[in-house]
């Protein structure tokens, strides 16, 4: 019986958000986002998702300290989450900072404050999801123009870091270079506990995630394929995504 309420629960939830979807899109459009539910990276420290909503008080603290603007709130069309922080490593992923700023910014208990270094966030973890459009199994050199993305990004924001414009320049010199980008970018104290390249069957090489991968999407950021091969899955565990499969 349980599963029968919940199916219902569900239905007039996601009938509700489907009829505000067809209004605001003058019955034309259905945001993908009221399907998709709550599975998104939060910012580092997030406790887990239910706590995380019921916490989170929606006041963008941590949006204005992050020096490489990775964290945006969502809108209005993102269900119960509307307004709580969280970050599209598609567009801008967490680079890790080492005192961890956003988490020191947040007053509410959403962001856990024990969590201090890189070392203690866990947004998710990294996994090969497209193994057949990576660069360097298929040994193709990175094309030109690969970075258009991040100065598109980085164009847009009003107050650039030094640290953001360093991270462009960094990227800029991979043009035409084999691709180890996830790897030689993943911003960890200790990259190699996370992250590394492998010889693959075919003769070329491919990344490799381990335990110490702490999900913050750069690798995901900076991999240069369309649709990036490599991406991060939030909330999961090494464990989880590894050990199961
Ligand atoms: S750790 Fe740094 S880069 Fe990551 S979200 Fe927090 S402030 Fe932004
Ligand atoms: S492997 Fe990717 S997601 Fe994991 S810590 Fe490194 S850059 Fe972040
Ligand atoms: S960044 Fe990593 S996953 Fe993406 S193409 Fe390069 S080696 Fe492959």
């Amino acid at each position: 019986m349980a599963h029968i309420d919940t199916d219902r629960r569900d239905f007039i939830k996601y009938s509700t958000l489907g009829i505000l979807g067809l209004t605001l899109g003058g019955g034309m459009v259905f945001s993908p986002y009221l399907a998709a539910g709550e599975n998104r990276l939060r910012p580092p420290g997030a406790v887990d998702e239910k706590k995380f909503l019921a916490l989170c008080i929606k006041c963008g603290q941590c949006v204005q300290v992050c020096p490489f603007h990775s964290i945006k709130l969502s809108d209005m069309l993102k269900g119960a989450g509307a307004g709580t922080p969280y970050i599209d490593a598609n567009e801008r992923a967490c680079y890790s900072c080492t005192a961890v700023p956003c988490v020191l910014a947040c007053p509410s208990g959403a962001l856990d404050h024990h969590c201090e270094k890189p070392e203690d966030i866990h947004m998710g973890i990294a996994v090969l999801e497209f193994p057949d459009t990576c660069l360097a199994i298929s040994q193709t050199a990175i094309p030109k123009g690969f970075n258009e993305k991040m100065h598109n990004f980085t164009d847009s924001v009003r107050n650039v870091t030094e640290i953001e414009k360093e991270l462009v320049e960094k990227l800029d010199s991979y043009e035409g270079k084999e691709c180890t980008l996830c790897a030689d970018m993943c911003p960890i104290p200790n990259p190699m506990s996370a992250i590394a390249m492998v010889s693959d069957a075919g003769g070329g090489y491919k990344p490799e995630i381990y335990a110490g991968c702490i999900g913050c999407g750069a690798c995901q950021d900076v991999c240069p394929t369309t649709i990036a091969s490599i991406v991060v899955k939030p909330r999961m565990t090494y464990d989880e995504y590894y050990k199961k499969a």
